[in-house]
């Protein structure tokens, strides 16, 4: 009979996580159970499954190496009941622990369940911080207290003064905080682009991709080429490949898209370190480290050190501070049904196609092609939050509804009014064609304003502007382009408009 039964969840895959920090493997059992409710409570993307049962099993592994007595329920075990709350009630039963021990749950729907299980066990439960973040939710709540406004910036000051990251004492290294104006150029083609590492399946992670293969055929996207690392060994050889290959670039080349180049200078480390297998903490040591010995230059470094420091830990915190009334927020009232080519990438907009296409294929977009391809379409079109967040929760690989919540309703669709962004980061085709390649390629004219063969962001960014000029005319950074809108002539605008409403009738089709 162990002494606490320690649940481990899909994404605590850290052998130092809090419920396994300090416990004895000779007196304590670990329990670890791939579960039907889990793989579908979105309709998740083969690769996402295949990652996440691959990585657990591994995971299990390397704690029976470390002399842990492991219970690993397997999906098509028999018996599996199909949810965690069954899968613990089975364990409660078969072993009788003195007490259940697990890291605070990543997502507010399971936290909700787990709070619940002491009672319905009759047994003591301990729910411990997650201290693999650099903020604990009470800290955030403190920062948020009394505050105005809640922006990211001034929270990641916070950080990197409470990490010591990029501090030369009491200031920032170069002087300033954020070297962001040296950052987002366009990318050609001409420059050589590394590539991930990519990671042949061993037998463990075959019999999870048959087990996909066979279970979650309906599901959206590809499962083979699998690639990912699904070891923290692994997860290792992708930040050592990123550090030495992508980061001098990666400030430069952040916002910039190219036609057939999916991962650019970008480092496709968020599923490793969301799943568990990589330390934010040790990731970003690294990128300094690489700055101090003028490996890296330091706008690429503190842009990168932003994203997991700043981004990454300020969107948990939102998430935590706001739930569960942010998921309901809608500040537009937007009501489309979500298009159907989001699950297909059959659409005539190349950008989108270039999106959706890589999405299905890889379970991965970069941040601008999530944010001001998918995203901005979105919200131009005035589709519902609810449907456009399912969609982001389902179809990528490093989702999970803390970090993926926050970012799309909030950053992307602007659905809570302005809590995390100051203004909708709504473009035109302009945009689009300056940060990438893909109109060139397209169907559509990004030079044509409206009518037939004009890009379809452009009437529908005015059309948007003017159907929610009541929420965001009061909204000093959009005053100059309400301004442009005003001395549009009458003409003008009606084209815009008339315009944005046959591209509008056309995504029912
Ligand atoms: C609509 C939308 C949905 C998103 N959904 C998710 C999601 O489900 N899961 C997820 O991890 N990220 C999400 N992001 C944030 C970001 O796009 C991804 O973290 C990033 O694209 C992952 O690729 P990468 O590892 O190559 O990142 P890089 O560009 O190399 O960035 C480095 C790291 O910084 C962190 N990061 C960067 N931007 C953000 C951000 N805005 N929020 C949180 N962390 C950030 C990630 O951990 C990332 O690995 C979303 C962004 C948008 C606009
Ligand atoms: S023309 Fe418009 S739709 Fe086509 S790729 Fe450019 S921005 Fe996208």
């Amino acid at each position: 009979m162990p002494e606490n039964l320690i649940l481990v969840l899909g994404d605590q895959l850290s052998a130092d996580v809090s419920s396994l920090a300090g416990r004895d493997p000779e007196r304590d059992r670990v329990l670890l159970a791939e579960v039907m409710e889990e793989a579908t409570y979105a309709p998740h993307h083969k690769k996402k499954i295949a990652f996440c049962f691959a990585a657990m099993r591994h995971f299990a592994d390397l704690l029976r190496e470390k002399g842990w007595e492991v219970d690993y329920i397997k999906l098509d075990d028999a018996g599996n009941t199909g949810s965690l709350g069954g899968e613990i009630k089975r364990a409660v039963e078969r072993l009788r622990p003195a007490r259940l021990v697990v890291t605070e749950p990543g997502e507010w729907r399971l936290q909700d369940e787990v709070q619940g299980w002491e009672q319905a066990l009759a047994l003591p439960v301990d729910i411990l911080r997650d201290d693999r973040f650099f903020c604990s939710r009470a800290e955030f709540a403190e920062w948020a207290e009394g505050r105005k406004t809640l922006r990211m910036e001034h929270f990641y000051h916070e950080m990197r003064r409470k990490t010591g990251l990029l501090m030369a004492d009491d200031d920032p290294v170069g002087g300033k905080w954020n070297f962001d104006a040296e950052n987002r150029k366009p990318a050609s083609q001409d420059l050589a682009m590394p590539s991930p590492p990519r990671f042949e399946p061993d037998g463990a992670t075959r019999e999870v991709l048959n087990l996909v293969a066979e279970r979650f055929s309906s599901h959206f996207g590809d499962l083979e080429p699998f690639w990912f690392g699904v070891t923290a060994d692994q997860a290792g050889q992708a930040l050592d490949h990123f550090i030495a290959e992508c980061l001098p670039r990666f400030g430069d080349y952040q916002d910039a898209m190219l036609t057939g180049e999916r991962f650019l200078y970008h480092s496709v480390l968020s599923l490793y370190m969301n799943a568990g297998l990589l330390d934010p903490l040790e990731v970003c040591r690294r990128a300094e480290a690489a700055y101090q010995e003028g490996h890296a230059p330091l706008n690429a470094v503190e842009g990168f050190i932003r994203q997991i420091l700043g981004w990454r830990e300020y969107v948990r915190g939102i998430y935590w501070l706001r739930m569960p009334e942010y998921r309901d927020q809608n500040f537009f009232d937007a009501d489309r049904p979500l298009p159907g080519f989001y699950w297909t990438g059959d659409t005539d907009m190349a950008c989108l196609r270039a999106a959706i296409t890589q999405t299905k294929e890889e379970a991965y977009a970069h941040h601008i092609q999530r944010l001001m391809v998918t995203g901005n379409f979105a919200m131009l079109a005035g589709i519902d939050p609810s449907e456009i967040h399912e969609w982001y929760l389902s179809v990528y690989v490093d989702a999970y509804e803390w970090v993926e919540l926050p970012n799309t309703l909030g950053m992307s669709q602007f659905g809570d009014g302005g809590l995390l962004a100051s203004k909708p980061y709504a473009a035109s085709g302009n945009y689009i064609n300056k940060m990438s390649d893909y109109c060139g390629g397209c169907t559509y004219s990004v030079n044509k304003k409206t009518g037939n063969g004009a890009c379809p962001f452009n009437p529908l960014y005015w059309d948007f502007l003017a159907r929610n000029r009541d929420k965001l005319e009061g909204n000093p950074r959009l005053a100059p382009v309400y301004k442009t809108w005003d001395r549009m002539s009458d003409d003008k605008r009606r084209a815009y408009r008339e315009s944005a409403a046959v591209v509008l009738a056309s995504l029912a089709g």
